[in-house]
């Protein structure tokens, strides 16, 4: 467990100013009320673990359904309706966890890592003579990481765009830093072994970090709460922050998809694991 940023951004709830094409229309008021009751409190485990509300998983509905309107106005409801439509699905413009799922499950979708697994593989690692060493300004906190060049290349370009588009990461140095990156399946077994937790949710026995395409991001925390810690407050924090919602907008452009429990681990998915 890593140590939290000093300058970590506080967890700020849903406060961007609503723009007045969100605000309609009128036929979608009453989903709009239903899905701001639920966004902290509707109690569902969509992850495997009993948590409340989906505010956490709301860049990536946005994303999805295609709306940068906020979660709790109609313009969202409305996007919402029209996407649940299009999929067969009840189309009142109130996110269920039956549209959640088709959601988590297209992303999924995405990751070749997830396709192997689903067949029962757990990928080789690649050659560590042929894995790019990320820069000692990369690494969080100076840390060495490792990863396959094509990973490296992308991470580089994703990062400078969003350093360019977004001043407000300038004043913090570990903002979208590499945390984790290429791991070795010896290093994750002895980890395996040391914490004792190697089926979670978080130390799957076959990580996707032993294919050298997943990196840890540093995409803000929760104050107090490290940088990979899936406390749900700290979770619920990341999911707020200009960077992740940056990345979750823009990252597939780059090769990269995010596992959505985990506001910090993305995977490559344009080279084969
Ligand atoms: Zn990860």
């Amino acid at each position: 467990v890593l140590p939290a940023p000093s300058d970590a951004p506080t967890a700020t709830p849903d406060s961007r100013p609503v723009a007045a094409d969100c605000a309609g229309p009128d036929r979608y008021l009453a989903a709009a009320r239903e899905n701001r009751n639920n966004l902290d409190l509707i109690a569902w485990s969509p992850f495997g673990r009993a948590e409340r509300g989906w505010r956490t998983y709301s860049p990536f509905v946005g994303q999805t359904i295609g709306t940068d309107c906020p979660p709790d106005t109609p313009r969202f409801a409305e996007a919402l309706a029209n996407w649940s439509s299009r999929q067969g699905l009840r189309a009142d413009g109130v996110l269920t966890s039956d549209a959640f799922l088709r959601m988590k499950n297209a992303a999924h979708g995405l990751r070749p890592f997830v396709a192997v697994r689903g067949r029962g593989v757990c990928p080789d690692a690649p050659d560590e003579r042929r894995l790019a060493t990320a820069g000692p300004a990369e690494g969080y906190r100076g840390k060495a990481v490792q990863m396959r060049p094509a990973v490296l290349a992308a991470y580089r370009r994703m990062v400078a765009d969003a350093r360019r588009e977004l001043p407000e990461l300038r004043s913090d140095p570990d903002m979208l830093d590499i945390f984790s990156a290429y791991r070795s399946p010896a290093y994750d077994a002895a980890r395996c072994a040391r914490d004792g937790n190697c089926q979670g949710i978080t130390r799957a026995s076959c990580s996707p970090h032993r294919t050298g395409l997943a990196l840890d991001i540093v995409v803000g925390t929760a104050p107090g709460h490290p940088v990979d810690s899936t406390n749900d407050v700290n979770r619920r924090a990341m999911s707020q922050t200009p960077a992740y919602r940056w990345l979750v907008k823009n990252a597939r452009r780059y090769g990269f998809v995010n596992y959505v429990f985990e506001p910090w681990h993305w995977e490559y998915v344009e080279e084969p694991v």
